[in-house]
Protein backbone atom coordinates (compact mmCIF):
# COMPACT_ATOMS: atom_id res chain seq x y z
CA UNK A 1 0.00 0.00 0.00
CA UNK A 2 1.17 2.80 -0.63
CA UNK A 3 2.49 5.07 2.49
CA UNK A 4 0.16 7.71 2.15
CA UNK A 5 -3.15 5.31 1.70
CA UNK A 6 -1.48 3.48 4.58
CA UNK A 7 -1.27 5.96 7.26
CA UNK A 8 -4.57 6.95 5.70
CA UNK A 9 -6.30 3.73 6.86
CA UNK A 10 -4.46 3.48 9.70
CA UNK A 11 -6.16 6.97 10.79
CA UNK A 12 -8.96 5.27 9.82
CA UNK A 13 -8.80 2.13 12.44
CA UNK A 14 -7.86 4.56 15.01
CA UNK A 15 -10.69 6.88 14.13
CA UNK A 16 -12.85 3.18 14.20
CA UNK A 17 -11.63 2.26 17.29
CA UNK A 18 -12.22 5.48 19.27
CA UNK A 19 -15.71 5.70 18.24
CA UNK A 20 -16.17 1.99 19.15
CA UNK A 21 -14.84 2.48 22.48
CA UNK A 22 -15.42 5.87 23.29
CA UNK A 23 -12.57 6.73 24.40
CA UNK A 24 -10.14 9.80 23.70
CA UNK A 25 -6.74 9.12 22.29
CA UNK A 26 -3.93 9.49 24.88
CA UNK A 27 -1.94 12.23 23.09
CA UNK A 28 -3.89 14.96 21.12
CA UNK A 29 -1.02 15.12 18.44
CA UNK A 30 -3.40 18.04 16.44
CA UNK A 31 -3.42 20.48 19.59
CA UNK A 32 0.19 19.74 20.63
CA UNK A 33 1.26 20.69 17.30
CA UNK A 34 -0.53 24.05 17.73
CA UNK A 35 0.79 24.07 20.93
CA UNK A 36 4.18 24.08 19.94
CA UNK A 37 4.26 26.63 16.98
CA UNK A 38 2.28 28.96 19.48
CA UNK A 39 4.83 28.36 22.07
CA UNK A 40 8.69 27.92 20.61
CA UNK A 41 7.83 30.60 17.39
CA UNK A 42 5.79 33.11 19.07
CA UNK A 43 6.33 32.67 22.53
CA UNK A 44 5.56 35.53 25.01
CA UNK A 45 7.57 34.22 28.30
CA UNK A 46 10.16 36.37 28.30
CA UNK A 47 7.82 39.23 27.79
CA UNK A 48 6.10 38.16 31.12
CA UNK A 49 9.59 37.59 32.83
CA UNK A 50 11.09 40.60 32.16
CA UNK A 51 7.79 42.94 32.99
CA UNK A 52 7.62 41.30 36.23
CA UNK A 53 11.15 41.31 36.97
CA UNK A 54 12.67 44.35 35.82
CA UNK A 55 9.31 46.53 36.28
CA UNK A 56 7.87 45.21 39.19
CA UNK A 57 10.53 43.94 40.72
CA UNK A 58 10.38 42.00 44.32
CA UNK A 59 6.98 41.13 45.66
CA UNK A 60 7.05 39.68 49.68
CA UNK A 61 3.64 38.99 50.81
CA UNK A 62 1.62 41.77 51.90
CA UNK A 63 3.58 44.54 50.53
CA UNK A 64 3.00 47.70 48.81
CA UNK A 65 5.24 46.14 45.85
CA UNK A 66 3.14 43.34 46.12
CA UNK A 67 -0.06 44.93 45.77
CA UNK A 68 0.72 46.77 42.82
CA UNK A 69 2.19 43.49 41.37
CA UNK A 70 -0.84 42.02 41.76
CA UNK A 71 -2.91 44.59 40.41
CA UNK A 72 -1.10 44.28 36.98
CA UNK A 73 -1.56 40.56 37.17
CA UNK A 74 -5.05 40.76 37.16
CA UNK A 75 -4.78 42.84 34.01
CA UNK A 76 -2.62 40.90 32.29
CA UNK A 77 -4.94 37.59 32.88
CA UNK A 78 -7.89 39.97 31.71
CA UNK A 79 -5.43 40.84 28.84
CA UNK A 80 -4.95 37.02 28.15
CA UNK A 81 -8.45 36.48 27.67
CA UNK A 82 -9.34 34.66 30.98
CA UNK A 83 -12.81 35.12 32.38
CA UNK A 84 -13.70 34.80 36.25
CA UNK A 85 -10.28 37.00 37.18
CA UNK A 86 -10.24 37.58 40.79
CA UNK A 87 -8.02 38.20 43.61
CA UNK A 88 -9.17 35.68 46.36
CA UNK A 89 -8.22 37.43 49.85
CA UNK A 90 -7.03 34.16 52.04
CA UNK A 91 -6.21 35.63 55.38
CA UNK A 92 -5.13 38.54 57.59
CA UNK A 93 -1.56 38.87 56.90
CA UNK A 94 -0.21 41.23 59.26
CA UNK A 95 0.45 44.96 58.37
CA UNK A 96 2.45 45.75 54.77
CA UNK A 97 6.01 46.05 55.28
CA UNK A 98 8.57 47.79 51.92
CA UNK A 99 11.98 48.46 52.27
CA UNK A 100 12.37 52.10 50.67
CA UNK A 101 16.06 52.96 51.22
CA UNK A 102 19.44 51.27 52.39
CA UNK A 103 22.83 53.27 52.48
CA UNK A 104 25.39 50.69 54.34
CA UNK A 105 29.67 52.10 53.89
CA UNK A 106 32.80 51.22 55.93
CA UNK A 107 34.46 54.51 57.09
CA UNK A 108 37.28 53.54 58.92
CA UNK A 109 40.13 51.98 58.77
CA UNK A 110 39.42 52.16 54.67
CA UNK A 111 36.51 53.59 53.13
CA UNK A 112 34.43 51.20 51.28
CA UNK A 113 30.49 51.35 50.69
CA UNK A 114 29.09 47.56 51.33
CA UNK A 115 26.18 45.94 50.47
CA UNK A 116 23.55 44.75 52.49
CA UNK A 117 19.54 44.70 52.66
CA UNK A 118 17.06 44.97 55.73
CA UNK A 119 15.94 41.67 56.89
CA UNK A 120 11.77 41.71 56.70
CA UNK A 121 9.77 43.06 59.20
CA UNK A 122 12.18 45.18 60.78
CA UNK A 123 11.93 48.59 61.63
CA UNK A 124 14.54 51.20 60.42
CA UNK A 125 17.69 53.54 61.89
CA UNK A 126 16.73 56.64 63.28
CA UNK A 127 17.75 58.32 60.16
CA UNK A 128 21.46 58.62 59.19
CA UNK A 129 23.92 57.64 61.62
CA UNK A 130 27.49 56.76 61.88
CA UNK A 131 28.78 53.92 64.90
CA UNK A 132 31.07 51.60 65.99
CA UNK A 133 30.74 48.28 64.82
CA UNK A 134 31.44 45.54 67.54
CA UNK A 135 31.32 41.99 67.57
CA UNK A 136 28.58 40.28 69.78
CA UNK A 137 28.98 36.27 70.27
CA UNK A 138 25.25 35.69 72.37
CA UNK A 139 24.55 31.90 73.79
CA UNK A 140 22.76 31.13 76.49
CA UNK A 141 21.85 33.74 79.31
CA UNK A 142 25.19 34.04 80.90
CA UNK A 143 26.62 35.36 78.01
CA UNK A 144 23.99 38.52 78.95
CA UNK A 145 25.96 39.93 81.28
CA UNK A 146 29.11 40.13 79.60
CA UNK A 147 27.75 42.78 76.91
CA UNK A 148 25.21 44.84 79.13
CA UNK A 149 25.39 47.91 79.64
CA UNK A 150 28.03 48.14 76.43
CA UNK A 151 26.11 48.17 73.11
CA UNK A 152 24.40 51.72 73.07
CA UNK A 153 24.38 53.33 69.91
CA UNK A 154 26.24 50.23 68.27
CA UNK A 155 26.38 48.19 65.16
CA UNK A 156 26.31 44.65 66.03
CA UNK A 157 28.15 41.95 63.98
CA UNK A 158 25.65 38.82 65.40
CA UNK A 159 26.83 36.03 62.83
CA UNK A 160 30.11 34.11 62.51
CA UNK A 161 32.24 35.12 59.75
CA UNK A 162 30.61 33.69 56.59
CA UNK A 163 32.33 30.40 54.79
CA UNK A 164 32.13 31.06 51.11
CA UNK A 165 31.57 28.30 48.77
CA UNK A 166 34.00 28.44 46.04
CA UNK A 167 32.71 25.26 44.79
CA UNK A 168 30.14 26.61 42.18
CA UNK A 169 32.36 29.29 40.92
CA UNK A 170 35.36 26.70 40.09
CA UNK A 171 32.75 23.69 39.07
CA UNK A 172 30.26 25.86 37.13
CA UNK A 173 26.60 24.38 37.45
CA UNK A 174 26.25 21.32 35.24
CA UNK A 175 22.70 20.41 33.87
CA UNK A 176 21.11 17.12 34.90
CA UNK A 177 23.14 14.07 32.70
CA UNK A 178 21.17 11.20 31.18
CA UNK A 179 22.87 9.12 33.74
CA UNK A 180 21.39 11.00 36.94
CA UNK A 181 17.89 11.18 35.11
CA UNK A 182 18.16 7.75 34.56
CA UNK A 183 19.06 7.64 38.37
CA UNK A 184 16.00 9.41 39.46
CA UNK A 185 13.84 7.54 37.01
CA UNK A 186 14.99 4.27 38.86
CA UNK A 187 15.41 5.48 42.33
CA UNK A 188 13.88 3.35 45.25
CA UNK A 189 12.02 5.04 47.55
CA UNK A 190 13.39 3.77 50.83
CA UNK A 191 10.77 3.81 53.99
CA UNK A 192 10.87 6.89 56.32
CA UNK A 193 12.91 6.38 59.46
CA UNK A 194 11.53 6.47 62.45
CA UNK A 195 11.32 9.77 64.17
CA UNK A 196 14.14 10.17 67.02
CA UNK A 197 12.63 11.34 70.76
CA UNK A 198 12.33 14.64 71.14
CA UNK A 199 14.83 16.31 73.44
CA UNK A 200 14.14 18.57 75.63
CA UNK A 201 15.89 22.16 74.41
CA UNK A 202 18.39 23.64 77.13
CA UNK A 203 16.83 26.40 78.54
CA UNK A 204 20.02 28.71 78.97
CA UNK A 205 19.99 28.86 75.43
CA UNK A 206 19.14 31.97 74.02
CA UNK A 207 16.05 32.68 71.39
CA UNK A 208 16.83 34.45 68.67
CA UNK A 209 13.61 36.60 69.65
CA UNK A 210 15.37 36.39 73.21
CA UNK A 211 18.75 38.16 71.78
CA UNK A 212 16.49 40.80 69.25
CA UNK A 213 14.64 41.81 72.76
CA UNK A 214 17.97 42.47 74.34
CA UNK A 215 19.76 44.29 71.77
CA UNK A 216 16.76 46.71 71.51
CA UNK A 217 16.55 47.11 75.34
CA UNK A 218 20.49 47.74 74.92
CA UNK A 219 19.81 50.42 71.92
CA UNK A 220 21.57 49.11 69.55
CA UNK A 221 21.72 51.17 66.16
CA UNK A 222 21.19 48.01 63.96
CA UNK A 223 22.09 44.54 63.85
CA UNK A 224 24.14 43.61 60.93
CA UNK A 225 24.64 39.25 60.22
CA UNK A 226 25.72 37.17 56.94
CA UNK A 227 23.85 33.86 56.31
CA UNK A 228 25.07 33.55 52.87
CA UNK A 229 27.93 31.35 51.56
CA UNK A 230 28.16 32.76 48.28
CA UNK A 231 30.58 35.96 47.32
CA UNK A 232 28.09 38.88 46.23
CA UNK A 233 24.78 37.23 47.60
CA UNK A 234 23.04 38.23 50.44
CA UNK A 235 20.45 35.40 52.21
CA UNK A 236 18.11 37.47 54.26
CA UNK A 237 14.25 36.90 55.47
CA UNK A 238 11.96 37.35 58.45
CA UNK A 239 13.05 38.84 61.55
CA UNK A 240 13.20 36.09 64.14
CA UNK A 241 8.95 35.83 65.70
CA UNK A 242 7.52 38.17 63.13
CA UNK A 243 5.01 35.11 62.23
CA UNK A 244 4.04 34.17 65.46
CA UNK A 245 3.28 37.98 66.26
CA UNK A 246 1.27 37.66 62.89
CA UNK A 247 3.35 39.94 60.85
CA UNK A 248 2.34 42.77 63.61
CA UNK A 249 3.25 46.73 63.14
CA UNK A 250 4.30 46.31 67.15
CA UNK A 251 6.32 43.39 66.40
CA UNK A 252 8.07 45.15 63.52
CA UNK A 253 8.94 48.45 66.02
CA UNK A 254 9.67 46.61 68.91
CA UNK A 255 13.13 45.70 67.46
CA UNK A 256 16.24 47.53 65.71
CA UNK A 257 17.25 47.45 62.14
CA UNK A 258 18.43 44.40 60.80
CA UNK A 259 20.63 44.51 57.86
CA UNK A 260 22.20 41.43 56.22
CA UNK A 261 25.58 41.77 54.28
CA UNK A 262 27.46 39.92 51.65
CA UNK A 263 29.90 37.70 53.12
CA UNK A 264 33.15 39.66 51.61
CA UNK A 265 31.90 43.29 52.96
CA UNK A 266 30.91 41.21 56.18
CA UNK A 267 33.67 39.22 56.91
CA UNK A 268 36.04 41.96 56.08
CA UNK A 269 34.45 43.99 58.87
CA UNK A 270 34.87 40.71 61.29
CA UNK A 271 38.62 40.25 60.51
CA UNK A 272 39.37 43.93 61.10
CA UNK A 273 37.74 43.98 64.29
CA UNK A 274 39.61 40.72 65.57
CA UNK A 275 42.57 42.66 64.84
CA UNK A 276 41.34 45.28 68.19
CA UNK A 277 41.47 47.61 65.43
CA UNK A 278 37.90 50.09 65.58
CA UNK A 279 35.44 49.83 62.49
CA UNK A 280 33.19 52.63 61.93
CA UNK A 281 30.35 52.60 59.55
CA UNK A 282 27.65 54.79 57.87
CA UNK A 283 23.93 53.40 57.73
CA UNK A 284 20.49 54.50 57.31
CA UNK A 285 18.11 52.16 56.27
CA UNK A 286 14.20 53.30 56.19
CA UNK A 287 11.94 50.75 56.06
CA UNK A 288 7.52 51.37 55.62
CA UNK A 289 5.50 49.74 57.78
CA UNK A 290 1.87 49.99 57.61
CA UNK A 291 -0.85 51.14 60.35
CA UNK A 292 -3.47 48.49 60.27
CA UNK A 293 -3.95 44.80 59.21
CA UNK A 294 -4.74 43.56 55.98
CA UNK A 295 -5.51 40.23 54.09
CA UNK A 296 -2.75 38.74 51.89
CA UNK A 297 -4.56 37.64 48.37
CA UNK A 298 -4.44 35.06 45.68
CA UNK A 299 -5.24 36.08 42.27
CA UNK A 300 -7.33 33.55 39.75
CA UNK A 301 -8.54 33.44 36.11
CA UNK A 302 -10.41 30.78 33.99
CA UNK A 303 -10.83 29.22 30.43
CA UNK A 304 -13.93 27.82 30.78
CA UNK A 305 -15.23 24.13 30.21
CA UNK A 306 -17.89 22.82 28.22
CA UNK A 307 -19.18 19.37 29.08
CA UNK A 308 -17.39 19.29 31.74
CA UNK A 309 -17.07 22.87 32.59
CA UNK A 310 -18.15 22.34 36.30
CA UNK A 311 -14.60 20.51 36.92
CA UNK A 312 -11.53 21.87 37.23
CA UNK A 313 -7.91 21.48 36.24
CA UNK A 314 -5.26 23.79 37.91
CA UNK A 315 -1.93 25.30 37.10
CA UNK A 316 0.29 27.33 38.96
CA UNK A 317 2.79 29.13 40.95
CA UNK A 318 3.56 31.45 43.63
CA UNK A 319 3.48 35.15 42.81
CA UNK A 320 5.70 36.38 45.92
CA UNK A 321 9.23 36.43 46.50
CA UNK A 322 11.66 37.70 49.04
CA UNK A 323 12.29 41.27 49.38
CA UNK A 324 15.94 41.36 48.20
CA UNK A 325 15.57 40.85 44.46
CA UNK A 326 12.81 40.38 41.68
CA UNK A 327 13.25 36.86 42.16
CA UNK A 328 13.47 36.08 38.53
CA UNK A 329 13.92 32.50 39.07
CA UNK A 330 11.83 32.02 42.19
CA UNK A 331 9.39 31.81 40.97
CA UNK A 332 8.95 34.85 38.21
CA UNK A 333 9.81 32.54 36.12
CA UNK A 334 7.34 30.11 37.51
CA UNK A 335 4.48 32.34 37.00
CA UNK A 336 5.78 33.47 33.44
CA UNK A 337 5.09 29.72 31.98
CA UNK A 338 1.74 29.72 33.85
CA UNK A 339 0.55 33.19 31.76
CA UNK A 340 2.59 32.09 28.32
CA UNK A 341 0.62 28.09 28.90
CA UNK A 342 -2.57 29.97 29.85
CA UNK A 343 -2.12 32.57 26.25
CA UNK A 344 -0.82 29.47 24.11
CA UNK A 345 -4.19 27.91 25.18
CA UNK A 346 -6.02 30.90 24.17
CA UNK A 347 -4.01 31.29 20.74
CA UNK A 348 -4.71 28.18 19.93
CA UNK A 349 -8.66 28.46 20.31
CA UNK A 350 -8.30 25.85 22.92
CA UNK A 351 -12.02 24.72 24.41
CA UNK A 352 -11.52 22.84 26.62
CA UNK A 353 -13.66 19.94 28.21
CA UNK A 354 -13.09 21.13 31.90
CA UNK A 355 -12.71 24.64 33.08
CA UNK A 356 -9.02 25.33 33.12
CA UNK A 357 -8.05 27.58 36.18
CA UNK A 358 -4.56 29.37 37.03
CA UNK A 359 -3.76 30.13 40.66
CA UNK A 360 -0.99 32.77 41.27
CA UNK A 361 -0.24 32.12 45.30
CA UNK A 362 1.07 34.22 47.69
CA UNK A 363 2.19 33.95 51.25
CA UNK A 364 4.36 30.57 49.91
CA UNK A 365 7.68 31.96 50.87
CA UNK A 366 6.43 32.14 54.49
CA UNK A 367 5.07 28.50 54.46
CA UNK A 368 2.77 27.85 51.51
CA UNK A 369 0.09 30.39 53.79
CA UNK A 370 -1.85 30.98 49.87
CA UNK A 371 -2.10 27.52 48.73
CA UNK A 372 -3.08 26.05 51.76
CA UNK A 373 -5.95 28.69 52.49
CA UNK A 374 -6.95 28.14 48.77
CA UNK A 375 -7.35 24.51 48.99
CA UNK A 376 -8.92 24.38 52.34
CA UNK A 377 -11.20 27.22 51.15
CA UNK A 378 -12.34 25.36 47.99
CA UNK A 379 -11.42 21.75 48.84
CA UNK A 380 -11.77 21.59 52.38
CA UNK A 381 -9.38 18.46 53.87
CA UNK A 382 -10.66 15.27 54.73
CA UNK A 383 -8.28 14.37 57.67
CA UNK A 384 -9.69 17.19 59.28
CA UNK A 385 -13.42 16.12 60.40
CA UNK A 386 -13.82 20.01 61.56
CA UNK A 387 -13.35 20.93 57.48
CA UNK A 388 -14.02 17.68 56.25
CA UNK A 389 -13.92 17.52 52.10
CA UNK A 390 -16.21 20.32 50.53
CA UNK A 391 -18.05 19.47 47.44
CA UNK A 392 -15.98 21.32 44.91
CA UNK A 393 -12.98 18.51 46.19
CA UNK A 394 -14.67 16.05 43.29
CA UNK A 395 -14.53 18.38 41.16
CA UNK A 396 -10.83 18.67 41.15
CA UNK A 397 -8.58 16.63 38.33
CA UNK A 398 -5.46 17.67 39.26
CA UNK A 399 -2.72 20.62 39.47
CA UNK A 400 0.60 21.72 38.10
CA UNK A 401 2.99 23.68 39.72
CA UNK A 402 6.23 25.28 38.89
CA UNK A 403 8.51 26.22 41.73
CA UNK A 404 11.86 24.34 41.03
CA UNK A 405 14.02 27.50 39.22
CA UNK A 406 14.01 28.36 35.16
CA UNK A 407 15.19 24.92 34.68
CA UNK A 408 13.56 23.25 31.27
CA UNK A 409 11.50 20.67 32.58
CA UNK A 410 13.01 17.03 32.25
CA UNK A 411 10.15 15.27 33.46
CA UNK A 412 7.84 15.15 36.42
CA UNK A 413 7.71 13.58 39.90
CA UNK A 414 5.30 10.87 40.78
CA UNK A 415 4.23 11.83 44.43
CA UNK A 416 3.56 8.80 45.34
CA UNK A 417 0.28 8.51 42.74
CA UNK A 418 1.21 5.30 40.87
CA UNK A 419 -2.32 5.25 39.42
CA UNK A 420 -1.54 8.32 37.48
CA UNK A 421 1.97 6.92 36.10
CA UNK A 422 0.12 5.87 32.73
CA UNK A 423 -1.27 9.59 32.01
CA UNK A 424 1.16 11.41 32.92
CA UNK A 425 3.82 9.35 31.12
CA UNK A 426 1.65 9.49 27.62
CA UNK A 427 1.63 13.51 27.80
CA UNK A 428 5.52 13.16 27.70
CA UNK A 429 5.30 11.55 24.62
CA UNK A 430 5.18 14.62 22.22
CA UNK A 431 8.23 16.25 23.96
CA UNK A 432 11.23 13.42 24.39
CA UNK A 433 12.72 15.86 21.69
CA UNK A 434 12.62 18.85 24.06
CA UNK A 435 14.21 16.46 26.91
CA UNK A 436 11.16 15.95 28.89
CA UNK A 437 11.39 12.18 29.43
CA UNK A 438 11.45 10.88 33.33
CA UNK A 439 8.60 10.46 35.39
CA UNK A 440 10.05 10.14 38.74
CA UNK A 441 8.22 8.26 41.68
CA UNK A 442 9.94 10.30 43.98
CA UNK A 443 7.30 12.90 45.98
CA UNK A 444 9.05 16.19 46.29
CA UNK A 445 8.03 18.72 48.87
CA UNK A 446 8.07 22.40 50.05
CA UNK A 447 6.42 24.22 47.22
CA UNK A 448 2.48 24.78 46.33
CA UNK A 449 1.56 21.34 45.20
CA UNK A 450 1.97 19.64 48.48
CA UNK A 451 -1.45 21.92 49.44
CA UNK A 452 -3.33 19.54 47.05
CA UNK A 453 -1.02 16.21 47.90
CA UNK A 454 -1.30 16.22 51.52
CA UNK A 455 -5.27 16.48 51.57
CA UNK A 456 -5.42 13.62 48.81
CA UNK A 457 -5.82 15.64 45.65
CA UNK A 458 -3.12 15.00 42.90
CA UNK A 459 -0.77 17.86 43.19
CA UNK A 460 2.65 17.64 41.15
CA UNK A 461 5.29 19.34 40.26
CA UNK A 462 7.67 19.50 37.23
CA UNK A 463 11.67 17.94 37.56
CA UNK A 464 13.75 20.63 36.23
CA UNK A 465 16.91 21.30 35.28
CA UNK A 466 19.68 22.61 37.12
CA UNK A 467 20.83 25.87 35.35
CA UNK A 468 23.72 28.02 36.70
CA UNK A 469 23.66 31.81 37.67
CA UNK A 470 20.72 31.55 39.31
CA UNK A 471 20.13 32.88 43.27
CA UNK A 472 16.89 32.17 44.33
CA UNK A 473 16.39 33.36 47.52
CA UNK A 474 18.84 36.08 47.14
CA UNK A 475 19.95 40.09 46.10
CA UNK A 476 21.38 38.38 42.80
CA UNK A 477 17.96 36.98 40.91
CA UNK A 478 17.54 38.81 38.46
CA UNK A 479 16.48 38.58 34.61
CA UNK A 480 19.94 38.42 33.34
CA UNK A 481 20.04 34.71 34.78
CA UNK A 482 17.39 33.22 32.59
CA UNK A 483 17.07 30.95 29.97
CA UNK A 484 14.33 31.51 27.66
CA UNK A 485 14.69 28.52 25.87
CA UNK A 486 13.78 26.23 28.99
CA UNK A 487 11.09 28.72 30.07
CA UNK A 488 9.58 28.60 26.45
CA UNK A 489 9.54 24.77 26.78
CA UNK A 490 8.00 24.69 30.06
CA UNK A 491 5.17 26.80 28.82
CA UNK A 492 4.65 24.35 25.93
CA UNK A 493 5.00 21.39 28.15
CA UNK A 494 2.32 23.02 30.83
CA UNK A 495 0.25 24.10 28.40
CA UNK A 496 -0.33 20.04 26.99
CA UNK A 497 -0.36 19.15 30.25
CA UNK A 498 -3.13 21.05 31.66
CA UNK A 499 -4.98 20.70 28.07
CA UNK A 500 -4.93 16.82 28.40
CA UNK A 501 -6.36 16.70 31.87
CA UNK A 502 -8.67 19.05 30.73
CA UNK A 503 -9.91 17.10 27.91
CA UNK A 504 -9.53 12.90 29.14
CA UNK A 505 -12.48 10.78 29.51
CA UNK A 506 -11.73 10.60 33.57
CA UNK A 507 -10.50 12.82 36.12
CA UNK A 508 -6.70 12.19 37.16
CA UNK A 509 -6.62 9.19 39.44
CA UNK A 510 -6.19 9.78 43.01
CA UNK A 511 -3.87 7.84 45.64
CA UNK A 512 -5.31 6.66 48.85
CA UNK A 513 -5.21 9.10 51.81
CA UNK A 514 -2.70 8.29 54.19
ZN1 LIG B 1 9.74 29.31 45.24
Amino acid sequence: MPIRLKSLATTLLLLLTMAATGSTPAVDWVIVAKIREEGLQRSRVMEYEGYIADVLGARLTLSRDMQRGQAWLQGELTRIGLVNVAAEPFMDFGVTWDNEYVSLHLLEPDYTPMVGYPIAHTRGTDGRQVVQAVIVDLLVKADLEKYRGTLKGKAVLVTPPAVIDLAPLTNGVPRLTDAQLKAMEQVVIVPPRPVAARTARNPELLTAEEKLAFYQAEGVVVVLQCESGWLGAVRGFSRPGSRNDGWSRAGMLATPAIVAVTPEHYNRMYRILKREIPVTIEVEVRNRIGESVEQANNIVGEIPGSDLKDEVVMLGAHFDTWHASPNASDNTSGVAVALEAMRILKAVGAKPRRTIRIALWSGEEQGLFGSRAYVREHFGNPKDPAIGAKPASEKLSVYFNQDYGAGQYRGIYLQGNEQARTQLTEWMEPFRDLGMTVVSNQSVGSTDHIAFDEVGLPGFQFLQDHIPGTGGHTNLDFYDTIQSEDLMKNAVIMASYVWHAAMADARMPRKSLK
